[in-house]
């Protein structure tokens, strides 16, 4: 078994399997095997399944939450924020499960019909993180299941206790073995079983860009289908004309959200010189009203990271930032009670050549860069390896536009910072990975195309 510990207190929360690889292929198999029957039942049955599983889990959100408080250390409002997320796109490809429509074109002949099927890639398989328990596995299953296809999922070690309670509910919704299934163990011989078998069409996976490479190589070996959703090193850019109330308010909850453990958190802060000291201010200020606490009360605290290894990285990235030029403006270490929580720190005087501009910082760490025009805050903003997410504030509405065109990202959020919801394409460009997920585009990722010539019509 693998021991889950809760990350405030490094009590122990559960175990999970370490299942043997005749345990993991056994998984697999069901997974295939179930792919004929799942596929060929009328959209409106499997709809019906993806629904009820909507409706049980709904009932019960509390005692998921309080769960995934223990295994990943998220606050309970948060983890509540989660389980809406999530479940909203159990409830989105619920209903879109009905609308993967085919397509019928002008044909190239008088005595022909040309038609267009969509079809389930098949059976797939899925790796799903810590940071958000709930919801990606919600995401990846509702969207394959709703195609028609099966899924097998390997959750992370850290947080497999929410995934058991999504699957134990998926039975009771009726969605039976094979279709749903659920491994857990050692990640590479897992990732391995996954990649090599010829049956699994498709992976879907969100971790980091080391394991998706990985993952693609391997997969390439088959042609095999899959969605990336890896790191990101998301600017944030504050222009003069900002909004500065709403823009530090944005900021501070997307920055916070999971103690900065997010993939789209933001990660480089670029503020124009004309508010620069203004905008410190009041972020200092906000931040500063901010607890770290264990999550299991109602109002939103700063938890702990996910472990020591996660200190560690935030330890040393803001430690080389500071010895090299940047200041303080709060926090700068761990937080007072120890453990695995860190305190919200606001770095001022930031340069783009710090190991932290270039690196997923995976902490609740503000770095603070200044820049003088539009021209310098795009180049320096695209100055990276990742393009999953670009934040921009401003009232301008001629730049607002200039800046959706000119950022290398997949998403690019002008004055908010909040991205994710069920109907939206959410995925990244450049190293931040391929493929979509949410809204309609994240289900075609689960369908192939097939066209069909019906010609020989003369009478
Ligand atoms: P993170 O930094 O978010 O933990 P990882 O990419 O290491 O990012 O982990 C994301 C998911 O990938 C987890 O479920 C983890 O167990 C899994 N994973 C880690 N290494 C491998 C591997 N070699 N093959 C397949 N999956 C892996």
């Amino acid at each position: 078994m693998i021991t889950v510990f809760n990350p405030a207190d490094g009590s122990v929360v559960g175990e999970t399997p370490l299942m043997a690889a005749e345990e993991v292929a056994a998984a697999i198999n069901r997974t295939c095997e179930a792919f004929p029957a799942w596929s060929a039942k009328p959209a409106k049955e499997r709809s019906d399944r993806l629904r009820r599983w909507y409706d049980l889990v709904r009932a019960d959100r509390r005692v998921f939450a309080e769960l995934m408080v223990k295994e990943n250390g998220k606050c309970l409002t948060e983890a509540l924020g989660e389980i809406e997320y999530g479940l909203g796109f159990i409830e989105w490809y619920a209903e879109e499960a009905k609308r993967v429509n085919g397509e019928t074109l002008p044909s190239h002949a008088p005595d022909a019909s040309v038609l267009v099927m969509k079809e389930p890639v098949g059976p797939t398989a899925a790796i799903t993180p810590w940071n958000f328990p709930f919801m990606m596995i919600a995401r990846k299953v509702a969207t394959a299941l709703a195609a028609g296809c099966t899924m097998v999922i390997k959750p992370a070690e850290e947080t497999p206790l929410t995934a058991w309670k999504l699957l134990e509910y998926a039975r009771e919704a009726g969605i039976p073995q094979g279709v749903f299934e659920m491994v857990t163990g050692d990640p590479k011989a897992i990732g391995e079983a996954f990649t090599s078998d010829e049956r699994i069409r498709k992976i879907s996976f969100t971790g980091s860009t080391r394991v998706g490479k990985l993952l693609a190589s391997n997969c390439g070996a088959q042609l095999k289908k899959m969605t990336l959703e890896l790191g990101g090193n998301a600017p944030f850019i504050v222009f003069d004309d900002a909004t500065l109330t709403d823009a530090v308010n944005g900021l501070v909850s997307a920055k916070l959200r999971n103690s900065g453990q997010v993939c789209i958190s933001p990660n480089r802060i670029f503020v124009q010189e004309g508010i620069y000291e203004d905008f410190v201010a009041q972020l200092t200020t906000a931040v500063a009203k901010i607890s770290v606490d264990q999550g299991m009360q109602d109002e939103f605290v700063v938890g702990p990271l996910i472990n020591q290894q996660a200190v560690e990285k935030v330890t040393s990235l803001v430690s080389d930032a500071i010895s090299q030029g940047a200041t303080v403006r709060l926090g700068g270490k761990l937080a007072d009670r120890g453990g695995l929580f860190y305190q919200p720190t606001i770095l001022c005087d930031m340069r783009d050549s710090f190991a932290m501009h270039n690196t997923e910082i995976f902490g609740p760490v503000f770095a603070l860069y200044r820049f003088k025009t539009e021209e310098e805050a795009i180049r320096r903003a695209n100055n990276t390896e990742y393009g999953l997410v670009s934040y921009a504030w401003t009232t301008d509405l001629g730049r607002a536009f200039r800046l959706s065109r000119s950022l290398e990202a997949g998403m690019v959020i002008i004055n908010s910072g909040s991205v994710g919801t069920a109907s939206v394409p959410f995925g990244g460009i450049k190293h931040s990975g391929y493929g979509r997920e949410g809204g309609h585009y994240g289900i075609e990722e689960y369908v192939q195309v097939k066209y069909v010539l019906m010609a020989g019509q003369q009478r």
